[in-house]
């Protein structure tokens, strides 16, 4: 050390200490890797160190850049956590000017920090002495660091390097723990610190190269001999490590003629570091081999023996891209070889002239070795983005023929690009972007080290790339997609930090690739769903390593329609042979173009579309024109829309969520972590299906939907005086939406089950191959196996962890409605009653309480389980565990389970306690804890308790207070609120909760879906349950425990009581449900209606004639109180409305030979039922609005009025009540206004001059709902 300063002697101590660290990391960090041959002691290698160091810092040769630090490589690696840049050539100005440059170009990142720090090392390929993996590493006596350099020379390995510029990226996450925790990247070449012996061996006689087409020729003969070849680099494979060997492929071309060479010695490997496409190199020592992998295909195989020798070629025919040819201004810095002749160059002209194959032999002359370098002369630049623009799609379409709309396929351009790095868009998936707009896919190439280097800022250059037009609508237009013989080239690195470095590791993305042989257009898809699941699903349903398998499942799903190609890739087909054929030759245009919603776009998306669908006219019918305010609002209250997911999207959509029931709204919810939404889910979409039998397996169920009914159910409050306000939206006082989904079961797609539903695939599946042979093992093992699936551990019996537990298995009876109720549990806390949610069940317990080592789930039922005695008993389901309610049905079988016990009286039902004496008379009752688990047994639906039809309730004579049946809604109104009645349980007010529609009452018009024409009203009292969505026009309804009622008209019809509960069993629409899709009512003779039967019909179609008009009452009344309307007023004094509606009725005798009706018409009916045309009746209401009233009746034979019979109006209608025009032949639709009256009427009737008293039935009252003019 002492001599070592001796020499600075001179300089000033803080130099003398600088000097000193530097000879001290050179004799630790590099001196003991320095080759013995080399003669050189510590001192002397320091002071080449100097010397290069001095020369880099440049002009100012005597100060010493006191300022850096020697760092050796494992402390640069343990210490630089951030990314930093460093050098000793630049100037603060040149690297403030060139961050602000770089920062400017990408103002979302900031340009790298500099740092003050020496590096030196000895640039390797590989990590360690014997560890060469074909990527550089700079190494020292301490540690290693891959780096990436721009371009490189051969002669550099082995040799201690000085490095002036670099940028130092930290990685964070370690591949394997190993000491790569970063890498450089060498910005200017490095620079040789020792004079290196000559070590270079040529290996073979350069003066026997041969052409590209002499060695074309030979591939042919097979021949074993090891020749010398050159040629210009075409195509450059990446790196490839396939079953422990890794290797890489060139192509050398000469005109039209090209041979591939494979390097596969691992010595030799670092060359891919070192050519790049369009260099003129020549390889010694190569010989002819035939490739197993490749169809016994002839290639040239490098050996230990060869060497590879770069030469300068200046190329102008073939690709107009400029192209960094190495070695030249490392020559500069290589000084002391410079004059060897390792590196051959081909004159320009000699390539040229010579064509034959042997003429190319020859003109290899000796001469021909001699270096020629003129550096810059080679480097020609071209505007980066000359290529695209050429490229406009290419427009090679087929179509595939199996799906309904094409898919397009085209045929994908081969093209050379240089652009800039703009942001990586997903490193794991090998997405980025380039100069902000084209799309760059490097999925099907091996992951490289450290990201290729590729960060935001970096400059790149792509060969061989594929230029694909509009593969996904999730992607930029262009997409530059790199396969096995593109390459893809640093040309600059990036001045910018742009903070996450991931490692380069293969990603689950990437491997499914591979598996599924995926195309780019659907590869780019699964990077959009696996971005779009990591997003909704993962951590909570998805685990982050499985977020793959999901995404591709999903995948699997939407491609349904697309014939699969198990086609696996054939590397060496796709690296070598010409006319190159890879996955990415053709790809799908924008196909797949599924999108995926999440929950919450899909909720936004309805709470938008309801009100921007919203039309208020078209919720009214024609006679809305007659209508009060008070009938006019009670109409718009509510209202609903349905859109089917196919529609609601330009693209086809998809849903993906989990399956859980809710306990606020006692529903089963679609979820992700974005928003939850309520589902109506039905068993089979045929009207009249009387089953809801979604089981509980599927709770917990990631799957998707492609199809279902999106349902947006409107209320508002509204105070529109008449229809002509309906425009002026300030009358809407209030507004809100409920909106949902309605599925079938069968169009669930499970992406990925639950436990249980893997317990419930895997038995359905034993049982079919037991049933199928019960001999073979080996099918029943598969069934097993598939059926377990690779999600579920839990399935795999023998992993499955032992949990102690109690169970009972029962059938359902029948359910309750879920409803607030005064909790029958007694709060031991306070004695106060809470309105909670509730319901009760009638349950038989088929046996007792069985102990479990293991959760039997939804496992078969064991015999022992069913031994015990059937008991009656009742479970109450409170607060919570309300949630169970839409998977309990009827018939069904369950297991009900309490973990963590081994206490069988849990589950045993208590009667309830004798309490002051007074005992009630009820079924012992069991309390359902919310710990506790409920699940459906898969041989379920044995006795479906009996229910009655319409029809039944309607006519049967025995028919019970409390009824229970089934039906399709036909209608539905909102029933005004009645403001003078509280509910009776508002005291303890129900929560404001949302789940609740406070104060709704509906009545729902049921019609029997055998029966056409039998119809009854049922009154709805939804104000104290949570809102039941899915009560739509054309819903199949299962009604539990209504109460029968007959009104004073004789009509029946049914009212909820406390205890009753309606099930959606088929799902309505609106639109085609309400009649729509219904029958036509029955033809029906007036005698037999009239005389009824047990099918007595509520609806018919009559064809009579009308005898005549009894009476018929036209009024203008006012449309807020209904008061008379006289010119223009409203009669009623206190009343200062100015808006009148005109309303008329009829009451008309119809005749059919079978017997008479008296039939009602209304507003809407009456104008046709009198013929006038539209003026007419205009006329007609114009008239009348004088007085504001006008009746005319019969009277014996006449038609008279009470009040002024004289009038011209009066006169008219008289004489046009008794026309032909109106007693004529008429057909209509009619519904029974009142049943029978009971009483029979005395009548006098009158034939000719004879009149006789008879008994008649009580007339039969019909309401006509609609005149057919078609009387034929
Ligand atoms: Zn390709
Ligand atoms: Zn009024």
């Amino acid at each position: 050390m002492e001599e070592f300063l001796e020499h600075f002697k001179e300089r000033t101590r803080s130099e003398q200490r600088w000097l000193s660290d530097v000879y001290e990391g050179v004799r630790r960090q590099l001196y003991p890797l320095i080759s013995s041959s080399m003669g050189l002691t510590v001192e002397q290698l320091t002071l080449a160190v100097l010397s290069k160091v001095q020369r880099a810092v440049g002009s100012e040769v005597t100060s010493l850049p006191v300022s850096y630090r020697f760092v050796s490589l494992s402390e640069l690696t343990r210490e630089q956590h951030t990314a930093c840049c460093s050098s000793l050539s630049w100037s603060s100005a040149h690297y403030r000017e060139q961050a602000r440059k770089a920062e400017r170009a990408l103002p979302n990142y900031k340009a790298l920090p500099r740092d003050n720090i020496l590096l030196m090392g000895y640039l390797c390929d590989g990590p360690a002495a014997g560890a060469s993996d074909g990527v550089w590493w700079v190494r020292d006596a301490g540690g290693s660091v891959p780096c990436e350099m721009l371009k490189s020379s051969p002669l550099w390995l082995g040799r201690l390097m000085f490095f002036p510029t670099w940028n130092y990226i930290p990685q964070n996450a370690p591949a394997g723990g190993g000491t790569a925790a970063g890498y450089l990247e060498l910005i200017d070449p490095p620079v040789c610190v020792t004079p290196e012996p000559m070590t270079f061996d040529p290996g073979g006689s350069l003066t026997e190269a041969m052409g590209v087409k002499r060695a074309a020729e030979l591939l042919g003969q097979r021949c074993d001999v090891q020749v010398c070849v050159s040629g210009q680099v075409r195509a450059i494979s990446p790196l490839l490590l396939i079953s422990a060997r890794r290797f890489f492929c060139l192509i050398l071309s000469e005109e039209d003629s090209s041979v591939p060479v494979l390097i596969t010695e691992v010595k030799h490997q670092y060359w891919r570091q070192t050519v790049c496409v369009g260099q003129y190199i020549c390889i010694s020592a190569v010989r002819v081999c035939s490739l197993r992998g490749w169809a016994e295909n002839s290639v040239l195989s490098v050996t230990a023996q060869s060497r590879l020798h770069p030469h300068v070629q200046l190329q102008e025919n073939t690709e107009d891209l400029e192209t960094h040819l190495m070695d030249t201004d490392s020559q500069t810095h290589t000084d002391s070889h410079s004059p060897d002749a390792h590196v051959t160059s081909h004159a320009p002209d000699a390539h040229v002239t010579s064509h034959t194959p042997d003429a190319h032999v020859t003109s290899h002359a000796p001469d021909a070795h001699v270096t020629s370098h003129a550096p810059d002369t080679h480097v020609t630049s071209h505007a980066p983005n000359t290529h695209v623009t050429s490229h406009a799609p290419d427009t090679h379409v087929t179509s595939a023929s199996c799906s309904a709309t094409p898919v397009r396929t085209k045929h994908s351009t081969i093209i050379s690009y240089k652009g800039l790095v703009t942001k990586v868009l997903n490193a794991e998936a090998g997405l980025y972007e380039i100069d902000g707009k084209v799309g760059l896919c490097l999925a099907y190439q091996p992951v490289q080290k450290c990201g290729g280097g590729l960060r935001p800022g970096t400059e790149i250059q792509l060969h061989n790339i594929h230029f694909l037009y509009r593969p996904s609508p999730f992607a930029a237009d262009v997409v530059l997609c790199a396969c096995l013989r593109s390459s893809v080239q640093v040309t600059a690195f990036s001045p910018l930090s742009s903070g996450f470095e991931t490692a380069g590791t293969q990603s689950s993305l990437q491997r499914h690739l591979l598996e599924k042989n995926l195309g780019a257009s659907q590869y780019l898809w699964l990077c959009y769903c696996q971005g779009v699941i990591k997003e909704r699903l993962c951590p909570r349903w998805v685990r982050e390593e499985r977020v793959c398998v999901v995404a591709g499942r999903l995948l699997d799903c939407v491609c349904d329609t697309e014939p699969k190609t198990n086609r696996k890739r054939d590397i060496y087909r796709e690296m070598l042979q010409e006319a190159h054929q890879c996955p990415v030759t053709t790809y799908y245009v924008s196909w797949p173009s599924v999108v995926l919603w999440s929950v919450r776009q899909l909720c936004d998306w309805m709470s938008s579309e309801v009100w921007a669908s919203l039309s208020l006219s078209s919720l009214l019918p024609p006679a809305a024109t007659h209508m009060t305010g008070v009938e006019l609002n009670a109409l718009l209250a509510w209202s609903a829309d349905t859109v089917s997911l196919t529609k609601a999207h330009s693209q086809p959509l998809l849903l993906v969520g989990v399956l859980e029931l809710s306990s606020v709204h006692g529903t089963l919810q679609l979820r992700d972590q974005t928003q939850t939404l309520n589902c109506v889910c039905v068993e089979t979409d045929q009207s009249g299906a009387r089953t809801t039998n979604i089981s509980t397996a599927w709770l917990g169920c990631l799957v998707c939907l492609r199809r279902c009914t999106l349902v947006m159910e409107r209320f508002m409050k509204t105070h529109f005086p008449s229809w002509k306000h309906l425009d002026q939206p300030s009358y809407i006082t209030h507004k809100h939406c409920r909106v949902y989904l309605q599925f079938c079961v069968g169009d669930l797609i499970i992406i990925s089950p639950s436990a249980a539903m893997s317990i419930s695939l895997m038995e359905k599946k034993r049982d079919q191959t037991h049933r199928r042979e019960d001999g073979e093992i080996s099918n029943r093992r598969e069934a097993v196996k598939r059926g377990r699936d690779d999600d579920d551990d839990d399935a795999q019996s023998s992993k499955r962890p032992l949990t102690s537990c109690v169970s009972l298995i029962f059938r359902l009876q029948s359910k309750q409605g879920v409803m607030f109720r005064n909790s029958s549990v007694s709060d031991t806390r306070s004695h106060s009653h809470r309105l909670q949610l509730s319901f009760t069940a009638r349950v038989t317990s088929l046996g007792d309480v069985q102990c479990w080592n293991i959760d039997p789930k939804n496992r078969r039922m064991q015999e022992r389980e069913t031994d015990g005695q059937n008991t009656e008993m009742e479970m109450h389901f409170v607060d919570v565990c309300v949630r169970w309610f839409p998977i309990l049905h009827p018939g069904s079988l369950y297991r009900l389970i309490a973990l963590n016990t081994k206490d069988v009286s849990v589950l045993k039902a208590e009667s309830i306690s004798v309490k002051g004496g007074v005992k009630l008379l009820s079924n012992p009752a069991l309390l359902i804890n919310n710990q506790w688990k409920i699940h459906t047994l898969t041989d379920t639906q044995s006795d479906v308790p009996a229910v009655m039809t319409v029809s039944e309730v309607l006519h049967s004579s025995s028919a019970p207070e409390i009824v229970s049946f089934y039906g399709v809604i036909s209608q539905r109104i909102t029933l005004q609120e009645d403001t003078g009645t509280k509910p009776s349980v508002q005291s303890v007010t129900v929560s404001k909760d949302s789940s609740v529609e406070e104060g709704l009452k509906v009545r729902l018009t049921v019609q029997d879906p055998e029966a056409s024409g039998q119809m009854i009203q049922v009154y709805v009292d939804l104000s104290c349950c949570p809102y039941t969505p899915g009560l739509l026009p054309g819903a199949s309804l299962l009604l539990n425990d209504f109460q029968r009622k007959v009104s004073k008209a004789c009509n029946v019809y049914c009212r909820s009581l406390p205890i009753s509960c309606v099930s959606v069993t088929g799902l309505g629409s609106v639109g085609s449900g309400s009649g729509g899709s219904q029958s036509p009512p029955p033809m029906m003779l007036l005698g037999d209606w009239a005389s009824g039967g047990t099918q007595q019909c509520i609806v018919g179609q009559v064809k009579g004639h009308v005898v005549c008009v009894l009476s018929l009452r036209l009024q203008w009344m006012c449309s807020l109180c209904g008061s008379i309307f006289r010119q223009g007023s409203c009669s009623r004094s206190s009343c200062d409305c100015v808006s009148a509606v005109f309303q008329a009725e009829a009451k008309v005798v119809v005749e059919d030979g079978s017997g008479e009706a008296q039939v009602w018409f209304s507003s809407d009916t009456i104008c046709e039922l009198l013929m006038l045309d539209a003026g007419q009746w205009e006329g007609l209401q114009r008239h009348v609005r004088v007085k504001g009233y006008v009746r005319v009746y019969t009277r014996g034979h006449n038609m008279m009025c009470d009040v002024d019979p004289e009038d011209s109006l009066v006169q008219y209608l008289c004489c046009l009540c008794s026309s032909n025009t109106v007693c004529r032949q008429i057909n209509l639709t009619c519904r029974q206004r009142a049943q029978r009256t009971g009483k029979s009427q005395l009548r006098k009737v009158c034939r000719g001059l004879t009149e006789f008293i008879s008994k008649f039935p009580p007339a039969l009252q019909l309401h006509c709902l609609q005149i057919h003019t078609d009387t034929h």
